[in-house]
């Protein structure tokens, strides 16, 4: 496929190309543009235009817009839960979901944007008018990670076009197929340059988006390691970073839960997506009284996972995106293995399949803070467990990383729910139910889990939109204003 600049399609200014891997097969799907810094600059060159007169349309037509992309999606939706799960991996079942969710993103902040968004504040004196407005950045660059490649796609795209900003995508050079197809399928309505993608790798153009002076706002979910580089890269231009990075959530199963429900949903929340979610459960913290128990349930449910293709309806987990994926989870257990930890289930890639990057459900007990597995993103489908005393060093153990993004707490005394929910440095808090989003609600890290702001919610909006008051005189002479005045 080709890249989408301008409303055009073209390839990449040196000709080069990245081929596109199916993770389960390791056949090549399809080849996309390797972009160069001067597609990348015609790219903003082009947003920029757009922009001027993008951000005077009115609200209304602007959801118009958004409502027609809504429609669009939906009706060729299944084309697009099938080419996700060829690029990148995870079941089909859980591409749906993903479609669901983009839908719903885009329908609420069509509608959202045709809410009130400023406010009217009260003046200093009688002929003066005081208002706070919001309006849109400008060209905003879009980087998108490889695990949820439409549903990260929309959280930004959604809400910043809304707001009246372009946007320049650029998605992971693993998972561009079905970002691609969004310009056939379901972007061609807007107006050339209003949104343009371009592919390419990271390391070579990843600061010619991101520190080129026409981009005020970089919406960018990926890795802590490269959201730090873009802050250092940019710091001098005082950018608006809006940046969604990596996790190492827990969760906490209360001496009151039930551990074989609690078994099944923390399966559920460290597998899917072969445990390539930002919010995976990583950690998992039990009750001593039902330690035992609890792993002897979760080992159960685990071992009965089937691996395999996303698209063979019997598949619980499918294979990692890609190969680089496995060095981290290997040495993680490696590392968990020499600290005293033991493996119940899995721990290796799996001997079942010829090809793909299939990598067996791992479960690892005994967990100490100082593994690996217990301190770095793992990004695998591997979940370390270990027993607690009380709900103090529970909650201590949560926090003991550097990372902030999401918790899980199941059982059913509200003393600890509250103690859990208001001690817990995170930025989601699941109760009895790990990981469900909501439009509605703002999504986003504490500490180093991101830079603070939030997708989704009117959160969502405002990270797109600047502030500005406005005090307006409407009558200055009506008024002894001490102007220097010495009459
Ligand atoms: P990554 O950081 O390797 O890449 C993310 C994107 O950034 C890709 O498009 C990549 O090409 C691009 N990129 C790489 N170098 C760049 C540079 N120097 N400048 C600009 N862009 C550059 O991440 P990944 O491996 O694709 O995704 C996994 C990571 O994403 C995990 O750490 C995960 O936790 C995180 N993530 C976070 C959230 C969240 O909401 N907090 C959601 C999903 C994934």
């Amino acid at each position: 496929m080709q890249m989408y600049i301008n409303g055009l399609w073209c390839d990449a200014a040196d000709g080069e190309t990245i081929a596109v891997i199916n993770p389960a097969t390791e056949e090549i799907l399809d080849t996309v543009p390797s972009a160069t810094v001067a597609d990348v600059e015609r790219a903003i060159a082009s947003s920029k235009r757009a922009f001027a007169d993008w951000r005077k349309l009115p609200a209304r037509e602007r959801c118009d817009y958004l409502k027609q992309m809504s429609q669009k999606l939906e009706t060729h939706r299944a084309e697009f839960e099938e080419l996700l799960t060829r690029e990148q991996g995870k079941a089909l079942a859980e591409h749906r979901e993903e479609l669901d969710i983009c839908l719903n993103t885009i329908d609420y902040y069509a509608q959202l944007i045709k809410n009130g968004i400023g406010k009217v504040i009260p003046a200093d004196n009688e002929t003066a008018f005081n208002f706070v407005m919001r309006e849109p950045y400008g060209p905003t660059a879009c980087i998108i990670p490889f695990n949820y490649p439409l549903l990260l796609l929309f959280w930004k795209i959604a809400p910043a076009l809304a707001a009246g900003n372009t946007v320049i995508v650029k998605p992971s050079e693993k998972t561009p197929l079905a970002t691609l197809k969004l310009a056939v399928e379901v972007l061609a309505h807007f107006p050339p340059g209003v949104i343009n993608i371009v592919t390419g790798y990271g390391d070579k153009i990843g600061d010619a988006l991101t520190t080129h002076p026409e981009v005020p706002t970089i919406a960018f979910t990926g890795s802590t390691a490269v959201g730090q580089h873009i802050i250092r890269a940019t710091a001098h231009q005082v950018k608006n970073l809006h940046l969604e990075l990596g996790g190492k959530d827990a969760a906490v199963i209360a001496e009151d839960m039930d551990p074989a429900l609690a078994a099944r949903a923390i399966a559920t929340s460290s597998m899917w997506n072969a445990g390539q979610i930002c919010t995976s459960t990583e950690r998992v913290f039990v009750a001593e009284s039902l330690y035992p128990q609890f792993l002897e349930e979760l080992v159960a449910v685990v071992a009965a996972l089937r691996l395999g293709d996303g698209l063979d309806p019997d598949t619980d987990v499918g294979p990692m995106c890609d190969a680089s994926g496995f060095d981290k989870v290997e040495r993680h257990i490696a590392d968990a293995q020499a600290k005293g930890a033991r493996i119940l289930v899995g721990g290796r890639r799996s001997s079942q399949h010829d090809s793909g990057y299939f990598f067996e459900p791992t479960v690892i007990a005994d967990a100490i803070p100082d593994m690996l597995c217990m301190q770095e993103e793992t990004f695998g489908p591997t979940v370390a467990v270990a027993p607690y005393r009380d709900i103090e060093q529970a909650i201590d153990l949560v926090n003991a990383t550097s990372y902030g993004l999401g918790a899980v707490f199941m059982g059913h005394n509200p003393r600890q729910i509250r103690q859990f929910f208001v001690n817990v440095k995170a930025g989601t808090v699941w109760i009895n139910d790990p990981l469900p989003d909501n439009v509605a609600g703002p999504f986003g890290g504490m500490k180093h889990s991101g830079s603070h702001s939030r997708e989704l919610g009117e959160e969502g909006l405002f990270s797109f939109m600047e502030t500005k008051h406005v005090h307006w005189d409407f009558d200055p002479a009506a008024r002894a204003i001490n102007w220097f005045d010495k009459s």
